[in-house]
């Protein structure tokens, strides 16, 4: 079987978002980026079901700017086989990513499709959901366990107050919870074997895929600032502040 897996480049969770001084976005110019940190756990999964033999080749795809080239040799250094690069600099919208990953479904014919559960730059949600519509496919969200079959899928699901486990029929569309796995850190010979794979370079016109925005940002702001705290001297103290100037009680 064939394993499809979408690696988004986003801003490096450890770096601290700045927004842009006209609120039309967040600064992206000389900030680190790296993979979703949710698609790191999709690839360390499909790297997984390889190594048991329920998979035999993995195909990392990514969208966007010239720099996806980097996050999917991330992918192919993790363990991925070869990559797909759809190239672009319109900022793509979960609709858009869903149209060119169908697409891309129809020529590759993977027998299960693994995504993040959210990219961290614009949690969504919405991409594998989409995509599984688009396809008319089954889907498991929020996966924290994976089991393969030749047919089938066992996806254990985190859901509110506890797990929910489901059997969905292949071809089908999974995405990543936090606690599925822990991604692995690239080796040093395996950085270097995936210099010599393979990244095929594609666009959404070659694709047939409209990706023109449909969606308007009004306004990026910071998250209101912090007041700082206070330490208070005793319970008496606490007692009249709450009363007095937070008026709480
Ligand atoms: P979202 O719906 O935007 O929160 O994204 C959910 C998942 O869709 C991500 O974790 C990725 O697996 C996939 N995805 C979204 N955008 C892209 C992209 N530009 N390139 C590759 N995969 C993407």
């Amino acid at each position: 079987m064939k394993l499809l897996v979408a690696v988004k480049r986003v801003i490096d969770y450890n770096v601290k978002i700045r927004v842009k001084a006209d609120k039309t976005g967040v600064e992206t110019a000389n900030v680190k980026m790296s993979m979703n940190p949710f698609d790191e756990i999709a690839v360390e999964e499909a790297i997984r079901l390889k190594e048991a033999g329920a998979a035999k080749e993995i195909v990392a795809v990514s969208m966007g700017p010239q720099g996806c080239q980097e996050t999917i040799r991330t992918a192919l250094a993790m363990g991925a086989d070869r990559g797909i690069h759809v190239l672009t600099d319109i900022a793509l919208e979960p609709l858009a990513v869903a149209k060119l990953l169908k697409a891309i479904i129809a020529k590759e014919q993977p027998g299960l499709v693994i995504l993040g559960k959210q990219a961290i730059d614009d949690d969504c949600n919405q991409t594998g959901q989409m995509l599984a519509a688009l396809m008319n496919w089954p889907q498991a969200t929020f996966a924290s366990k994976l089991k393969l079959t030749a047919e089938t899928a066992e996806v254990t699901r985190e859901v509110d107050g506890g797990l929910e486990t489901i059997a969905i029929k292949l071809p089908a569309v999974v995405t990543t919870d936090l606690r599925l796995n822990e991604p692995r850190y690239a080796s040093l010979p395996n950085i270097m074997k995936a210099k010599k794979k393979t990244i095929d370079q594609t666009t959404p016109e070659a694709l047939d895929v409209n990706v023109q925005p449909r969606l308007t940002t009004l306004q990026v702001t910071e998250p209101v600032k912090r007041q700082g705290g206070k330490k208070l001297g005793s319970v008496e103290e606490l007692v009249d502040k709450l009363m007095h100037e937070a008026q709480v009680i």
